[in-house]
């Protein structure tokens, strides 16, 4: 989608650091981490919000949750643990409207979150 911040870093029109990509997802460090391991996992294909899902899209939420599980694991942090995120629209937090997953770990989570 033209003026997509995210679908212009999938397309390699902006740079970012790139940990995992396959040929439905991608997945690149935070540019501002909140914790020391703080990665965006996101679609390859424009979905705006959560708000947008579709039954279709089922696997690849899946497949989402489970590169964060896997990535958890090759960062070390799967043992002590860590957050997973998914922020929707204004109040929810959402800045950039492009779904994606944040998985932030290395230290200790506070709850409930501000
Ligand atoms: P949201 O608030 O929408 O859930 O999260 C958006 C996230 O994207 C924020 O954590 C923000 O730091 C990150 N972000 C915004 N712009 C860029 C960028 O150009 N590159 C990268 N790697 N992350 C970005
Ligand atoms: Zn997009």
């Amino acid at each position: 989608m033209d003026d997509c911040l995210f679908c212009k870093i999938v397309n390699k029109e902006l740079p970012s650091n790139i940990i995992f990509e396959n040929d439905r997802l991608m997945a690149f460090k935070d540019i501002d981490p909140q914790a020391p391991i703080h990665f965006l996992i996101i679609p390859k294909m424009h979905i705006s919000t959560l708000n947008d899902l579709e039954s279709g899209h089922q696997e690849l939420i899946g497949e989402m949750f489970l590169t964060a599980k896997q990535l958890a694991k090759e960062y070390k942090i799967a043992k002590a643990g860590y957050r997973t995120v998914f922020n929707c629209n204004q109040e929810g937090g959402q800045a950039v409207y492009h779904i994606h997953l944040h998985l932030l770990g290395g230290r200790q989570m506070c709850w409930p979150p501000g």
